[in-house]
């Protein structure tokens, strides 16, 4: 079974063909970081105009590279939200036209559900399973006790932890989206400032990085006022341990409350280092039998590889959308089936 995904919530336009839901015959992503950079993020009416011109070149290049046929397909995916109304409705509107053109079933897809199932693309999801979801919105533990059921028992109350690390980075200079460059800077430094890990000894799943942010933005403006040079190695390694702690533990802590076997961690943020060093190191010590996965490096991010992986699932259950599909901009996990 061939599904062909159409994946443009943010600032990525991708098209991917994929077999049985893991078996990637292409994945074509069209990035349009370099338009955003100099505004520091993702400026909505760009994203727009980009994935216009991007969706039909990526699905096009997608069909070529995978060799195969429009006949050859047995259904098109495509992310319903959440994520920018109007990057959505562009995948959504080539999605559908495909879809009509070559009388194929469509099926939505939520893009955080996408992020979760990148794990297929490594090994079989197992359920029950939890998922730490670290993204540039997102910050969530997830319970899943079968294929397709999501409870989410804790959530970031402010910052989602991919921002946090984009808003640290703008305050050292460094390019958007900076979270790959404090990921190695942090591995040059050490941990001298020890920032506050929040929440951490609070009995909730919750987040939250809006003070870890706070108190790295005033130790950096602190210093620029009395002329102190600060290490920017230090700086990052720092923030890194702090936002890593809270997050490892807090998933340790849930998967010893629920029955799982696996744990996975997805998202942008998945693809750091030293959280997946530190994830795997403590789930090891006091979880030995949970199954730890991190999706490959390349599919942490956004793409619709994973969007068809989703998809095959929702197929399985009969999840179909009718030519009415619109984009829902806050789309929550498990809110349509
Ligand atoms: P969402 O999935 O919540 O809608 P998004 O799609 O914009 O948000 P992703 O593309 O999943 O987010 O992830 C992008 C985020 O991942 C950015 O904030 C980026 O800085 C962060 N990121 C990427 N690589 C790393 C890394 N190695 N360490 C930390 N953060 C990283
Ligand atoms: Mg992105
Ligand atoms: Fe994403």
């Amino acid at each position: 079974r061939l599904i062909l995904a159409v994946e443009s919530s943010c600032d990525e336009t991708s098209v991917a063909v994929v077999e049985d839901g893991n078996i990637i015959l292409s994945n074509v992503i069209a990035s349009q970081i370099l338009s955003h950079q100099r505004f520091g993020g993702v400026v909505p009416e760009i994203a727009s105009r980009h994935h216009v011109e991007q969706v039909l070149v990526c699905l096009e290049e997608a069909m070529t590279e995978a060799e195969i046929e429009a006949e050859d397909l047995s259904a098109v995916a495509v992310t319903e939200g959440p994520g920018l109304v109007g990057a959505l409705l562009i995948g959504i509107s080539a999605a559908k036209a495909f879809a009509f053109a070559n009388g194929l079933p469509l099926i939505p897809v939520n893009h955080m559900a996408g992020h979760i199932y990148a794990a297929q693309f490594v090994t079989e999801m197992k359920f029950p399973l939890m998922a730490l979801l670290v993204s540039g919105g997102h910050t969530e533990l997830v319970y899943m006790s079968e294929d397709g059921s999501y409870e989410v028992i804790g959530e970031t109350r402010d910052d989602a932890v991919g921002e946090a690390y984009d808003k640290v980075g703008r305050v050292l200079g460094l390019a958007y989206p900076s979270g790959k460059e404090i990921d190695e800077l942090a591995h040059l430094g050490e941990d001298t400032y020890h920032f506050p890990r929040a929440m951490l000894k609070e009995d909730s799943y919750d987040f939250s990085f809006s003070g870890l942010k706070s108190a790295f933005i005033n130790k950096v403006h602190n210093a620029e006022q009395r002329g102190e040079i600060l290490s920017v190695e230090n700086l990052a390694s720092s923030f890194q341990a702090s936002a890593i702690e809270v997050l490892v533990e807090k998933t340790v802590r849930a998967c010893q409350s629920y029955p799982v076997t696996q744990l996975i961690v997805a998202g942008g943020v998945a693809a750091n280092k030293g959280l997946r060093t530190a994830m795997e190191y403590r789930i090891k010590q006091e979880l030995p039998e949970v199954e730890v996965v991190f999706p490959p490096l390349k599919l942490c991010g956004d793409n619709a590889a994973m969007i068809a992986a989703a998809a095959f699932s929702e197929a399985a259950k009969g999840n179909v959308a009718d030519m009415s599909l619109n984009a829902d901009p806050s789309l929550l996990l498990g809110e349509k089936n």
